[in-house]
């Protein structure tokens, strides 16, 4: 354990508020969403290098929603709101 985490709350992919509990209250102390959800091998391979480990992905990212066009394509009706 490290102590306290960065305070780093904004997604890398999308730069929106990721909802991190740890990054956002300073502490590892509160559960965090990342904990109930599978965060997609895609997402994370489209965090730049720089950004590895130092920020956390937005729920929408994490799950694939954005980083994907193959997911995107797949969903494309959702678009059209
Ligand atoms: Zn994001």
């Amino acid at each position: 354990m490290t102590g306290t985490p960065l305070p780093n709350t904004l997604c890398p992919l999308c730069n929106s508020a990721n909802q991190c509990v740890p990054a956002a209250e300073n502490s590892f102390a509160g559960p965090c969403w990342c904990q109930n959800v599978t965060v997609s091998p895609q997402a994370i391979a489209a965090v730049p290098a720089s950004q590895v480990g130092q920020a956390c992905l937005c729920p929408r990212c994490a799950v694939g929603l954005r980083s994907s066009k193959g997911i995107q394509a797949l969903a494309g009706s959702a678009d059209t709101v």
